[in-house]
């Protein structure tokens, strides 16, 4: 079977070809950094990875770009508010260079701790503005522009396809479907290409123009770093449903009004993370961060298999609950993989992922993953697959070691690193016990206790190490202890 995915433009599923075979050029809207990621973010970031992961191991070689808002994002995505990044300097009495740092350095330290890979190129707004007023040239030059109280605007009524990918109906909006408070656009659909002369009288960035000193708009960064890395045309963008009707709608106006040709081929877009109670949003602080959910003694990668667990087109509800299920389902996991390796006596240093032989009874799970994916990224199908394999007997624990490794390209769970670390942790703590002659007494003294069928004496031991933290556990083979 191809690859099928979902394209936001025609809204169907469609069979993935790229423009040059075997290779996928893929631009992903990055995070604006005026404040921490939201744990909402991270699903769209956590959805980029899954993406270029699972088109990795399908077998293409994958140009990831990604860019980092650090200029132009208004609070309002129709340029009204003010910009987000200057705001939050003001407010701190900082720099918006220093402010952009500051959440730049944090956003990546979650993307690590996500276990997300670093996309191939990560672009800065603030390091291509020359690009950017280059581009805006080229759409002038076709007649895309208007200049109104200082700023240059895109005319959306000289690109007729503009509510093609969001599925906008221009008279709808020339009714006033959507309220702005911009006097100068002379429809409610144009957008800022430049500011100038803005409404941000203490901007503290700005770069010389053509159109006077001033700085971009929000939107022109993504079409011109994506086409700087990329080309001018290429396979895949992606972002959440959010972005639909404004960013990238805005986007590829102002791309194929610049070069006159189809800019995207696929755009796949993320379905939001809901709270059970309430909006999560960035600009009020009313948001959960990766953070606090290390806070309450969860792990980064507990909140991984939970985004997981889901499609990336369906809406995810968080919950403490669903987290709680997400942590136990991931910790049963490592101890399945941790079992076939203590069974087998396996080196984790030696699983790797190609070490499969064709035959092999893990090669069906393997399949079914491989099409689970290429169902539109079908993860919990994915997953439902690993779930199977870690639990059949049938299938040797070398084998079953090798496919969980090669599954685990996608998902990124680290499940043969994790369960070698807790087996160690656990060797360690036992060899600490065995190692205390003082605790091997008091075992050696239980097993005779139970032998003389002084049960009471025996129980008292159990809870006496118990309470020291110390669990036993009695097997055919004789008792087992480790630390609780
Ligand atoms: P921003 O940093 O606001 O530019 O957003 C970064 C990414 O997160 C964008 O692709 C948004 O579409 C996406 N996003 C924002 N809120 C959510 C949410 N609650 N769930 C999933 N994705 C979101
Ligand atoms: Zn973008």
């Amino acid at each position: 079977m191809a690859l099928q995915l979902f394209n936001t433009m025609g809204r169907e599923l469609q069979e993935f070809r790229p423009r040059v075979a075997g290779t996928v050029g893929f631009y992903g809207c990055g995070p604006t950094v005026y404040n921490y990621a939201h744990i909402g973010n991270l699903r769209a970031f956590v959805f980029q990875d899954v993406l270029e992961r699972s088109l990795t191991y399908l077998g293409y070689r994958v140009n990831h770009v990604m860019n980092v808002t650090d200029i132009g994002h208004l609070a309002g995505d129709v340029d009204s508010g003010e910009d987000k990044m200057v705001a939050t300097a003001k407010e701190r009495g900082q720099s918006v260079l220093e402010i952009a740092k500051f959440y730049t350095d944090a956003f990546f330290a979650d993307i690590d701790r996500l276990n997300i890979r670093r996309p191939t190129t990560v672009c800065r707004a603030t390091e291509h503005v020359p690009e950017m007023i280059a581009l805006i040239k080229r759409i002038e030059a076709n007649g895309h522009t208007y200049m109104a109280g200082g700023n240059l605007y895109f005319d959306v009524s000289t690109f007729p396809a503009y509510g093609d990918l969001a599925k906008l109906n221009l008279d709808d909006l020339k009714a006033g479907a959507r309220i702005d408070v911009d006097d100068n656009k002379r429809n409610p659909f144009d957008f800022v290409l430049w500011f100038t002369k803005s409404k941000f009288e203490n901007q503290a960035l700005t770069w010389d123009s053509p159109w006077g000193r001033g700085y971009p708009g929000w939107h022109i960064e993504c079409s011109a770093m994506s086409m700087k890395y990329l080309g001018e045309q290429f396979d895949i963008h992606t972002g959440g449903i959010d972005h639909i009707p404004i960013h990238h709608t805005n986007e590829k106006a102002q791309s194929e009004g610049a070069t006159g040709k189809e800019w995207v081929r696929y755009w796949l877009h993320n379905e939001f993370l809901v709270m059970d109670k309430g909006k999560m949003s960035k600009s009020t602080g009313n948001f959960l961060t990766l953070q606090s959910l290390i806070d309450q003694g969860y792990e980064a990668l507990d909140y991984r298999y939970f985004l997981l667990g889901g499609h990336y087109r369906s809406q995810l509800t968080f919950s403490w609950e669903s987290m709680d299920s997400a942590k136990n389902s991931r910790k049963n996991l490592v101890q399945r993989v941790a079992g076939l390796l203590s069974a087998g006596a396996i080196d984790p240093a030696g699983v790797t992922a190609d070490a499969l032989n064709p035959d092999s009874p893990a090669q069906a799970y393997l399949g079914r993953f491989t099409e689970a994916l290429e169902q539109d990224l079908s993860t919990p199908r994915a997953l439902s697959e690993l779930q199977g394999l870690v639990r059949d007997q049938a299938v040797p624990a070398t084998d079953a070691l090798a496919a969980i490794a090669k599954m685990d390209t996608v998902f990124g769970l680290e499940l043969v690193a994790t369960a070698a670390a807790s087996l160690e942790e656990r060797r360690a703590a036992e060899a600490e016990i065995a190692s205390d002659p003082r605790i091997e007494s008091l075992i050696a003294e239980r097993a005779e206790a139970k032998k003389a069928k002084n049960f009471a004496r025996a129980d008292e031991i159990r809870n006496q190490l118990k309470a020291e933290g110390i669990l036993l556990e009695d097997s055919p083979s004789g008792t087992i202890w480790h630390r609780a």
